[in-house]
């Protein structure tokens, strides 16, 4: 498992924000820790044209934070 800090995809509102509720994507907010293997989409509206594919451990300028819950 990856240790996610701030700045980094799997923390970002962006980071598979199509589907925001996805048990996954939860379980990573709440205990800062991702799978190495996970990819999913950025949805930031720069990125979004290009279908960019992200891993937890990404991470760009836009980052917004998520909320945890
Ligand atoms: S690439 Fe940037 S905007 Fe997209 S999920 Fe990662 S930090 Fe967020």
């Amino acid at each position: 498992m990856l240790q996610l800090h701030d700045g980094q995809c799997g923390l970002c509102v962006h980071f598979g924000e199509q589907h925001p509720h996805d048990t996954k994507l939860v379980q990573i907010r709440s205990s800062h820790k991702a799978p190495e293997t996970l990819v999913d989409n950025c949805a930031h509206p720069k990125h979004a044209p290009l279908h960019l594919k992200v891993t937890p451990s990404s991470g760009c300028d836009g980052f917004e934070p998520v909320r945890a819950d």
